[in-house]
């Protein structure tokens, strides 16, 4: 049985999501409340690949908001990852996703170092797998399939990468280099040092700032760990223009409608056939039953192959082979990127 580890996106969602769920004692409470909250089990799902294999899985709230990093509540928020995991290996899922920021925070606040065990549980990090392999290859697949779609030419193309030196954005950067004949490659991020040392390792790719970077982008892909999206100037993009925001919460504060200007939900995969869940229309999904991020699909997809290991883990190592192999799962099993623009 697989699992994932999820969170909402805002203390407001949390409080509708806790009243639609029948959780009416979560419903008007605070941030504190959630610091407290215990991880639970709010759903069981049945997906079926289109070779007809069938597997079992089960969805693990972990009451983490993003609210909790931006007020600084750093022991509540691994708390809320750490506990949740707990949960999914004591509930016995074999292969579970640490979705959205579940695993940046387990990455960036070194948890495996510090805690393997919690209460009487010592956990087993091969249970569990960050997903982002498969999130940089929907993410790659998403520019070059919907670039084709709107007639921007990779090999003229300039692309922006807001969070380019993250584990996601570093994998998609990889990707474009090798498998891909793009023009200009823009890397945006904070840490200045880590952005030299990417660009080192690309031998290519132009530093810039956010501000500088989105006039000259054709393409832009949004893969930054931001609590909060950023305001954007539509009448400052290119025409046309390619947004691929694949940020947990959506790294694009702003719903953008401007001619030209096209917004592609980043990292999601559509599967072939309906999924027995009610999890993705807790967090607005437009077809509910067949869309999900593409972190929770790889645990399926390692499931489905039974290979019951981490195969995303650590930070800024996942290659281009290992895209290609979760991408050929992928397909086998009835996945493909979403590609169609929101309105
Ligand atoms: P990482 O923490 O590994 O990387 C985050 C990147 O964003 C770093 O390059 C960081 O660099 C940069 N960054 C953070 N804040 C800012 C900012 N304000 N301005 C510019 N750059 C910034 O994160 P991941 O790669 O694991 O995840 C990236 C995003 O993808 C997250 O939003 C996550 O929730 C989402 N995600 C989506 C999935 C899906 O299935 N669709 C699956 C997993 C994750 P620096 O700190 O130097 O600025």
């Amino acid at each position: 049985m697989f699992g994932l580890i999820g969170h909402l996106t805002s203390l407001e969602h949390a409080q509708a999501v806790a009243k639609e769920l029948g959780y009416p004692e979560y419903a008007d409470q605070g941030l504190d409340f959630w610091c407290s909250a215990p991880p639970q089990i709010v759903d069981e799902i049945t997906v079926t690949s289109i070779t007809g294999q069938k597997i079992q899985g089960r969805y693990v709230e972990s009451c983490f908001l993003p609210e909790m990093l931006a007020t600084r509540r750093i022991k509540a928020a691994t708390r809320k990852i750490l506990n949740a995991m707990a949960h999914a290996q004591k509930s016995g899922l074999k292969i579970t996703a640490l979705g959205g920021f579940s695993s940046i925070i387990f990455e960036n606040f070194k948890l495996e170092q510090q805690f393997q065990q919690i209460r009487n549980i010592k956990l087993e990090f091969e249970r569990f797998t960050t997903g982002n392999t498969h999130t940089a290859y929907i993410i790659c697949r998403q520019v070059e399939q919907a670039s084709q779609k709107l007639g921007i030419e990779l090999s003229k193309a300039t692309v922006a990468i807001c969070g380019a030196t993250g584990d996601i954005g570093s994998a998609v950067c990889r990707w474009l280099d090798k498998c891909t004949d793009v023009a200009e490659m823009l890397l945006i991020a904070r840490d200045g040092e880590r952005l030299l040392a990417l660009q080192e390792e690309l031998g290519r790719g132009k530093i810039l700032s956010l501000e500088e970077a989105l006039p000259q982008a054709d393409i832009v892909v949004w893969v930054a760990s931001m609590p909060k999206g950023v305001e954007i100037d539509a009448s400052k993009l290119k025409q046309p223009c390619l947004l691929i925001d694949g940020g947990y919460p959506k790294n694009m504060a702003t719903k953008l409608q401007h001619p030209g200007v096209y917004v592609l939900n980043g990292g999601i995969v559509e599967h072939s056939l309906d999924i027995e869940w009610k999890i993705m229309s807790i967090v607005n999904m437009d077809a509910p039953a067949r869309q999900l991020f593409a972190c929770f699909a790889e645990s399926m997809l390692l499931e489905f192959e039974k290979l019951y290991t981490n195969f995303s883990w650590g930070r800024n190592q996942i290659t281009v082979e290992k895209m290609e192999l979760i991408g050929q799962m992928s397909v086998k099993h009835g996945f493909r990127p979403l590609l169609s623009f929101s309105s």
